[in-house]
């Protein structure tokens, strides 16, 4: 947010701000397919055996 003009933060506001903003590693899970097991990303179909949640999606 800008936050130009009325109310305006301070320049050492907005880099205090940014200075706590990190990259965070990628969050990595056991797939729960009990046939694949393959490490894959949370949140994101497994790109070993192709499913999300049960389901064949790729
Ligand atoms: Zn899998």
């Amino acid at each position: 947010m800008a936050a130009s003009g009325f109310r305006r933060k301070s320049r050492a506001n907005t880099r205090s701000r940014r200075s706590q903003w990190k990259a965070r590693p990628a969050a990595l899970t056991r797939c729960p397919n009990p046939a694949c097991g393959e490490r894959t990303y949370a949140h994101r179909a497994c790109t070993a055996c192709g499913q999300y949640r049960g389901r064949q999606v790729l």
